[in-house]
């Protein structure tokens, strides 16, 4: 069953994470499998790190809405996403166009002219009537404009801007799991008081380093293979580990997809009537497929006719109205 772990380093500020998607991350390839249309190893791997990494945020920062994680590409992946709610369910899909290089990392994925870009986007709950999310962009290049290999390292990139927090991340997947770590250091209250030693400041700094190194010892096939236990033992065993209990099941990553035929049929209206209304004479009805879990939905004369009719409850001025 997919899981995650949360621990603290005892007495250091120091927090760590751990995710494993399995059964979850299985039903996302199964579920495009089944539809004839699987996308490339490559693609996989990097959806699978892009899922795991997502869930990893999202449970860092608990954030009540969606944390929306993007690659646009310019390479043979057009678009990457992976949406995690906070309930931690989760769906991830690609879109690709041509061929990928069975080898291909990010940079043959996503950013062959060096115009890649990954956004970060939090998406509340309930916003409030022109409310925008939350969005940070950046690109896929390093300090030294090196095009960057792995997503991990894009998005250490990205907490270190935005957040400026350190933190090292460490994300692998194959077919069967999707699994991630994350250590970070905890902001220290008072950081930059005049009244704070330098020592104080090193000691801190060693005790991150240290464990960021370990963390980095951490090889694709342990990451992969290795139970929660075993791993950080293995990993962590002159460390104090606090762990939290394990978060499984209906409190733990899962995936969902958010699609209805509500949304839809909005997305529809979005397209306004005449538009919809050449599809469904061109092709007797409109028939939308979702990208993150293959639901087909279809939408005939009538149900669009009855899409773009009104009623009582709609505010004026809505789209649907002319
Ligand atoms: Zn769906």
């Amino acid at each position: 069953m997919s899981e995650l772990h949360k621990f603290i380093f005892e007495g250091l500020p120091v927090r760590g994470m751990l995710v494993r998607l399995t059964d979850s991350w299985r039903q996302v390839l199964q579920r495009r499998a089944a539809s004839n249309d699987a996308f490339p190893a490559p693609v996989r791997a990097l959806m699978g790190e892009m899922a795991a990494a997502g869930s990893l945020m999202q449970a860092n920062i608990k954030f009540n809405g969606a944390l929306v994680l993007q690659v646009f590409g310019d390479g043979p992946v057009k678009l990457a996403v992976a949406e995690v709610q906070n309930d931690l369910s989760f769906r991830v899909t690609a879109k690709v166009v041509g061929d990928v290089a069975p080898d291909a990392q990010v940079e043959a994925l996503l950013n062959v002219h060096g115009k890649g870009r990954c956004a970060i986007t939090l998406d509340p709950k309930d916003r409030f009537p022109g409310q925008q999310p939350y969005q940070g962009v950046v690109s896929l290049h390093g300090d030294r404009r090196e095009p960057l290999q792995k997503i991990s390292e894009v998005l250490e990139h990205y907490m270190l801007q935005s957040e400026q927090l350190d933190t090292r991340l460490i994300l692998a997947a194959n077919d069967e799991v999707a699994a991630g770590l994350l250590i970070q250091r905890l902001p220290v209250e008072g950081a930059g008081n005049l009244g704070r030693s330098n020592e104080d400041e090193i000691g801190v700094n060693e005790a991150y380093n240290r464990i960021s190194l370990l963390a980095s010892t951490l090889t694709r096939e342990e990451l992969l293979t290795l139970d929660a236990d075993t791993l950080l033992r293995r990993l962590f065993w002159e460390e104090t580990l606090r762990r939290f209990p394990p978060l499984v099941g209906d409190d733990g990553p899962r995936f969902a997809c958010t699609c209805s035929r509500g949304r839809v049929g909005r997305m529809l209206i979005g397209l306004g009537r005449p538009e919809v209304d050449d599809i469904v004479v061109e092709q007797g009805r409109a028939e939308i497929g979702c990208d993150f879990c293959g639901a087909q939905y279809h939408f005939d004369a009538v149900d669009v006719g009855e899409l773009f009719t009104p009623t009582p409850q709609q505010a004026p001025g809505s789209q649907s109205i002319n």
